[in-house]
């Protein structure tokens, strides 16, 4: 059975960077959703919550419930709005201007705000309908959020989004006098942008794929040192002699240009890695080959090892697929089983 370890030291290690430019432990908000990145929510929020970690987020309320003794508040990330309910310590994230009228009386609530992304959130001349809403319903206005459209590249666009975030926060401070409302939380950083911002200076950063060991930018903004913390193993089911000449797998795309060993492990398509179609080189943890396509439940690689690191930094595949590393994290079957070492 195919099993993947997640680091535990590494994961301390990338909360501990985390932490320290945010200015504290308490200002990271995890972010779990989709099963953790593919690194298995109930494996993961535990741990996630016994280094110190108080805060998370979720895509879905079922999420959110499954992780609730865990964590002191959880942001629900995407919830539709008819599934929005009052709980203590979950906040439900209200993507758009209609999604208040719905929300139950008492319900708490995040509100993303849209600073130019253009995906979700409320408009800037909506904010003061909004907290109109808000007050005659008696909402209860937990923060105030963005997200930014290219936090991990080289230009202007992280800045006026900032500046427009910036606005939104005088209005609110203004807006917020009339209708006797709260003081709020603000949060705008997911992993690239509080890794780049300089002075880190809200209430929260958003982490995901930080934490979990990556982050795709130019080093222009620094270095970091992340280290991956899910590593993909496979087990051997089979192994045989490749003479000079012999085709492997489907296709036969592989063509051995020596005698060689070949095993088949149990890893496939089926396990949620990508479908390597055998063309260009690509190669797991210790530089064995991946001989031709990988089939539905297995792939076969020049290595006779019982156990084999099929990739620990995902970054390889990543590029070798012309993606990124969350695609190839995310995707990884729900059903394999996961531990810490
Ligand atoms: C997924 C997500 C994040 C986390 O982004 P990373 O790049 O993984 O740090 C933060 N905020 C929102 C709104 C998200 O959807």
């Amino acid at each position: 059975m195919s099993k993947i370890k997640l680091h535990s030291q590494h994961l301390r290690s990338n909360l501990d960077i985390l932490a320290k430019k945010a200015g504290g432990k308490e200002k990271i908000v995890a972010v779990l959703k989709d099963n953790a990145y593919g690194h298995g929510l109930e494996v993961f929020a535990p741990k996630v919550a016994s280094f110190g970690i108080t805060h998370a987020i979720t895509r879905d309320a079922k999420e959110a419930l499954s992780i609730e003794n865990l964590f002191q508040d959880i942001i629900v990330l995407s919830e539709h709005k008819e599934m929005f309910f009052k709980h203590p310590k979950i906040i439900f994230a209200v993507n758009e201007f209609e999604a208040l009228k719905d929300a139950p009386s008492g319900a708490r609530i995040a509100l993303k705000t849209d600073t130019g992304m253009h995906r979700n959130g409320i408009k800037l001349d909506e904010l003061e309908d909004a907290c109109a809403i808000i007050s005659q319903k008696n909402l209860s206005l937990h923060s105030i959020f963005t997200h930014f459209r290219s936090a991990d590249e080289i230009s202007g666009e992280f800045f006026w989004q900032r500046n427009n975030f910036d606005e939104v926060k005088k209005r609110y401070a203004n807006i917020s006098k009339r209708y006797s409302l709260p003081k709020v939380y603000y949060h705008s950083c997911n992993s690239a942008a509080l890794l780049r911002c300089g002075k880190f200076d809200e209430d929260f950063a958003r982490v995901g794929i930080a934490m979990y060991g990556y982050c795709d930018m130019s080093e222009a903004f620094g270095r970091f040192d992340l280290k991956p913390v899910l590593e993909l193993f496979a087990k051997r089911v089979s192994t045989r002699e490749l003479k000079h000449g012999d085709c492997v797998g489907y296709g036969g795309v592989y063509e051995a240009s020596k005698d060689m060993l070949s095993s088949l492990y149990d890893v496939g398509y089926s396990d949620g890695i990508l479908r390597y179609n055998g063309r260009g080189d690509l190669k797991t943890t210790n530089g064995s080959l991946i001989l031709g396509r990988i089939s539905m439940d297995s792939m076969s690689i020049e290595s006779a090892e019982e156990e084999i690191s099929v990739f620990h930094d995902v970054s390889a595949w990543a590029k070798y697929f012309n993606t990124i590393s969350y695609d190839i994290l995310v995707k990884l079957n729900a059903k394999i089983p996961r531990e810490f070492v």
